[in-house]
Order: C-alpha cells, then sequence, then structure tokens
C-alpha cells in the first residue's frame, strides 16, 4: 500500500445500523489505510458456536470456540470473512445470529480474544477499525475517535432495507425490536459497555449523506495531524 501513514489509527464506534462500516471502509479507501470491522469476528464466533450446537448461555464453551477458532477478515473489496477455513460472510448477517451475537460479545474470554487479534492487526499498518469499544478500549491512543449515531427508526430503516435486499422476509417493527434490545444489550453489559470515549467526536448521521459523513471524518484526520 503506497503513501499509507503507517501509525494513523481511526475508531469509528456507535450502535447497530449507524452507518459506521459503510463510513468506515470508505474513509479506509480514501486514507489509504486497512479496514477492520471487528462485528464481524463476535459474529464469527456466535455463528461457529450455533454452528456446533453449543448453547449460547454456556460461557465456558462458547470462550473456549474464540479461542481455538481462526477468524480472517480479508483485506480485498469482497471483505470476506473466514471462520476455519469457511466463508461465512454472508452467514454471519442474519437476524439469529444478530440475536446470538451480543451474549457471546458480552463474555470476558471471547472479548479478551478478539480484541488481541483486533490490536494485532492494528500493528500491520493505519486502520480504520470500527466496533463498540474500539475508542474506549482496543485503540485507546487512536488519533481521530469518532461516536456514530442516528435516530433508532432511522438505523431500523437502513438496517431494514439491507435485509429486504438480501431476500430476507423480516417486518420493519422486528428490525425495530431486535436493533433496541441488541443496543440494550450492547450498553448494558459490564465488560468494554458501548459508550463514546470522552475524546470521541459525536456525529449524529440522521439525515445526513453518507459522503458528508465521510468527508467529515477524513477532515477530522487532517486537522489531527496539523
Ligand atoms: O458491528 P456489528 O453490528 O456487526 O456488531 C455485532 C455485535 O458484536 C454488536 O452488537 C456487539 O454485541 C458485538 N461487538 C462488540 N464489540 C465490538 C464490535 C461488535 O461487542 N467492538
Amino acid at each position: 500500500m503506497n503513501q499509507q501513514q503507517p501509525t494513523l489509527q481511526i475508531a469509528i464506534d456507535g450502535p447497530a445500523g449507524a452507518g459506521k462500516s459503510t463510513v468506515a471502509k470508505l474513509v479506509a479507501k480514501k486514507l489509504n489505510l486497512f479496514y477492520v470491522d471487528t462485528g464481524a469476528m463476535y459474529r464469527a464466533i456466535a455463528y461457529k458456536a450455533l454452528k456446533n450446537e453449543i448453547q449460547i448461555e454456556d460461557e465456558p464453551r462458547v470462550s473456549k470456540i474464540a479461542r481455538t477458532t481462526e477468524v480472517v477478515l480479508d483485506h480485498s473489496e469482497e471483505r470476506t470473512v473466514w471462520c476455519d477455513g469457511e466463508n461465512v460472510t454472508q452467514a454471519i448477517r442474519s437476524p439469529e445470529i444478530s440475536r446470538a451475537v451480543p451474549i457471546v460479545a458480552s463474555y470476558t474470554g471471547v472479548r479478551e480474544r478478539l480484541v488481541e487479534l483486533q490490536r494485532e492487526a492494528a500493528k500491520r499498518g493505519g486502520v480504520v477499525m470500527d466496533g463498540r469499544d474500539i475508542g474506549t478500549h482496543v485503540l485507546p491512543d487512536a488519533d481521530v475517535k469518532i461516536y456514530l449515531t442516528a435516530t433508532l427508526e432511522e438505523r431500523a430503516r437502513r438496517r431494514w432495507g439491507e435485509l429486504l435486499n438480501a431476500g430476507k422476509n423480516v417486518s420493519f417493527e422486528e428490525v425495530t425490536h431486535d436493533m433496541q434490545k441488541r443496543d440494550c444489550q450492547d450498553i448494558g453489559r459490564k465488560v468494554s459497555p458501548l459508550q463514546p470515549a470522552q475524546d470521541a467526536v459525536i456525529l449524529d448521521t440522521t439525515g445526513l449523506s453518507v459522503e458528508g459523513i465521510v468527508a467529515k471524518i477524513v477532515a477530522l484526520t487532517r486537522e489531527d495531524e496539523r
């Protein structure tokens, strides 16, 4: 990767459906940085646990899965997610996984292992990393920290559209309910709960264009370099 700034770290946190991954991917492309989707890692562990018919409430067994599963995020345009050699890119986006993942993500053993992998990924070069605890815990010294949010209605509408496009037959009410429940679980957990870092810039994306948000984050990055 040419002209990459080796140490630049951008942390993007926020609730479900705030547009984190869409924005993070574009910022990474613009600034020639790696993009790391940490939510995909938690989803891959939930997928593996469900596939192996492990009770999602069984913390020791789920934590063991996190320690023994190889999760690889491909950095090509396809952004393929590999779980022990299986391509799980589509499978990890199902409503079933979305319901299981906050439980898996509340386990200390799971988080410790995945945070280790995330910090290793950040050593490869400059990164844009999105998740729930990037600015507060994974990369506490990140150069720019963003907390992206939007109203529940707008976030649910975006997610509902994505699911319909993917051929999933779900109602708007169900998507809203699931999203609200997941946010409450992420905010309410004991380990690394979802919250803005003290030094994060809070961006409400309701009604804003993706391009506008990307431009704002790139501008903040340039300000930080001065
Ligand atoms: O970002 P995404 O919606 O795919 O994340 C799925 C779930 O993974 C979140 O709802 C949360 O429970 C968990 N997660 C987390 N910490 C992160 C990223 C995701 O707890 N850094």
